[in-house]
C-alpha cells in the first residue's frame, strides 16, 4: 500500500485540497486535487487528476446544509472508493499563523489547537477557519496524525531589528512584531531558484507573491531576511481586497470621527480596500485590466499596485544591499504580463530590462541584458504542505526509534 496524504487550506466556505502518493525516499507525487465551494449554502465538489481533467463533480442544494464537516468527511470516503492501493497516512493543513511559539510544522495535539487558537486575534479572518478543519479531523478520525504548516515559520529566519516596530517594549514582549506571510510559497520559490539558475540560489533575491494576498520577500542565499507583511495580513502592498500598508492614524479616524466600530473598521480594510476599493469596479486583475483602457478608477487601481510594488521592491533591494534577481509568482504574477511589464519599467534604475516577447510568452526568463534576472516561477504551496508533512512525521518516527 502507498502511504497518501491530503493537503486541506481551507477558508470561510471553502476547503481546497490535493492529494499525494508518499512514495518512499522520493519527492510527495500529486495524484488529485480538488475543491469545496458554497460551503453552508449551495456547496458544489470538484475534483481533477493531477494533469488537470476532471474526475468527479457533485453540487448539493442550499437546503441541504453541507458545511466543513460533511466536506470532509465526504473527501474522506470519496478517497476510500477511489485509493486503490493507497492508504491515507496523514492530513497536512496550512495554518496561517504561527506565532513565535512554531518556527516549523508541528505534529498537531489539544496542545498545539490551543496554541493556534490563541492566535486567532493575530489574523482573525483566516486562523479560524484554518483550524476547523483540525478540530473536525481530531473529533470524527481520532488517531489521524495531523501536522500544521505556517505561513509565518519561513521568516523565522530574519533578524530581530527586521521583525520590530518601534513600539514600546511591553508590546513587543506581547507578541506584536512583524511575522511576515505567505511563507510557504516563499518556500517553495526558495527550494527550485537553483533549477531556474544556481545564481540565485546563492544570490540576492525579491520574490513578488501577487496573488489576491499579495507580499514581496527578499531572500539572501535562499533565506527570508524582510518581507512587506507584519504583525497581519494586512500590511505592505495593496491586494485584492485588503489595503495594504496605511498609516495608523487612519484606523483612529475611522473610529474617532467616522464613528465606525472596531469591527466595522477591520471589515473595510480586509474586504472593501485594495484593487476593489480604489477600483469600485473588482478585485479581480483580470477585469481591471479588461475596463483599464476607459475606466479610469480601474486604471489607477492598477497603477497603485505597480506603484506600490516598485516602491517596497526599492525597500527590500536596500535591505539585500543589491539585487541578482526578481520572481513572479502567484495569480497576477504568474499570468499578467502587462503587471510584469509595468514593474520592470519602474525598475530601470536597478539595472532590469524587460524581454518584452518571453514576457508575454509567460518566461521563465523574462528579462534581457546583463543587469539583474528577472523570472516567472510558478508557486506550489501544497507541494511545500506536503514535504513539511511527510518532514514532521519522520521526525516523529525518528524519536520513537531511537
Ligand atoms: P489567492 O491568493 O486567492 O490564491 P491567486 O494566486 O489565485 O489568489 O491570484 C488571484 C489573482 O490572480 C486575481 O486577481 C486574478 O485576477 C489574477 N489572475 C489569474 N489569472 C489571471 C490572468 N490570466 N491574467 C491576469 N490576472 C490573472
Amino acid at each position: 500500500m502507498i502511504p497518501v496524504l491530503i493537503v486541506l487550506n481551507a477558508g470561510s466556505s471553502s476547503v481546497k485540497f490535493q492529494v499525494f502518493d508518499m512514495p518512499d525516499g522520493a519527492e510527495p507525487r500529486l495524484v488529485w486535487k480538488g475543491l469545496y465551494e458554497g460551503l453552508g449554502g449551495a456547496a458544489h465538489f470538484v475534483v481533477k487528476h493531477a494533469g488537470g481533467a476532471n474526475l468527479d463533480e457533485i453540487s448539493w442544494a442550499s437546503g441541504e446544509d453541507f458545511g466543513h464537516e460533511e466536506a470532509l468527511m465526504h473527501l474522506v470516503s470519496w478517497l476510500r472508493q477511489h485509493q486503490e492501493g493507497r492508504r491515507l497516512a496523514a492530513i497536512g493543513h496550512r495554518v496561517v499563523h504561527g506565532g513565535e511559539a512554531f518556527s516549523a510544522p508541528v505534529l498537531v495535539d489539544d496542545g498545539v489547537i490551543q496554541t493556534l487558537d490563541a492566535l486567532v486575534p493575530l489574523a482573525p479572518l483566516h486562523q479560524p477557519h484554518n483550524l476547523e478543519p483540525i478540530r473536525i479531523v481530531r473529533r470524527r478520525l481520532p488517531g489521524m496524525p495531523q501536522v500544521a504548516c505556517f505561513d509565518t515559520a519561513f521568516h523565522q529566519t530574519q533578524s530581530g531589528i527586521a521583525r520590530m516596530f518601534a513600539l514600546p517594549r511591553e508590546m513587543r514582549e506581547r507578541g506584536v512584531k512583524r511575522y511576515g506571510f505567505h511563507g510557504l510559497s516563499y518556500d517553495y520559490i526558495s527550494s527550485v531558484l537553483k533549477d531556474y539558475d544556481p545564481r540565485l540560489a546563492e544570490g540576492r533575491v525579491v520574490v513578488a507573491h501577487l496573488g489576491n494576498g499579495a507580499s514581496l520577500c527578499a531572500l539572501d542565499k535562499g533565506v527570508s531576511i524582510a518581507t512587506t507583511m507584519g504583525f497581519s495580513a494586512l500590511d505592505g502592498l495593496p491586494m485584492g481586497t485588503r489595503c495594504g500598508a496605511v498609516d495608523a492614524g487612519v484606523v483612529f479616524y475611522m473610529l474617532r470621527e467616522m464613528k465606525l466600530s472596531p469591527e466595522e473598521a477591520e471589515r473595510v480594510l480586509y474586504t472593501k480596500s485594495g484593487l476593489l476599493g480604489v477600483s469600485g469596479l473588482s478585485n479581480d486583475m483580470r477585469v481591471l485590466r479588461a475596463n483599464a483602457a476607459t475606466d479610469t478608477d480601474a486604471r489607477r487601481a492598477i497603477d497603485l499596485f505597480v506603484y506600490r510594488i516598485t516602491r517596497e521592491i526599492g525597500s527590500l533591494v536596500a535591505a539585500l544591499g543589491g539585487l541578482d534577481g526578481l520572481v513572479f509568482t502567484a495569480g497576477i504574477g504568474e499570468n499578467d504580463a502587462a503587471t510584469r511589464a509595468e514593474v520592470i519599467a519602474g525598475l530601470a534604475w536597478a539595472g532590469l530590462t524587460l524581454d518584452e516577447a518571453a514576457n508575454r510568452a509567460g518566461g521563465p526568463r523574462i528579462s534581457a541584458g546583463p543587469g539583474p534576472a528577472a523570472w516567472v516561477v510558478p508557486t506550489n504551496e501544497e507541494l511545500v504542505i506536503a514535504r513539511q508533512t511527510r518532514g514532521a512525521l519522520g521526525a516523529v518516527q525518528a524519536k520513537l526509534a531511537s
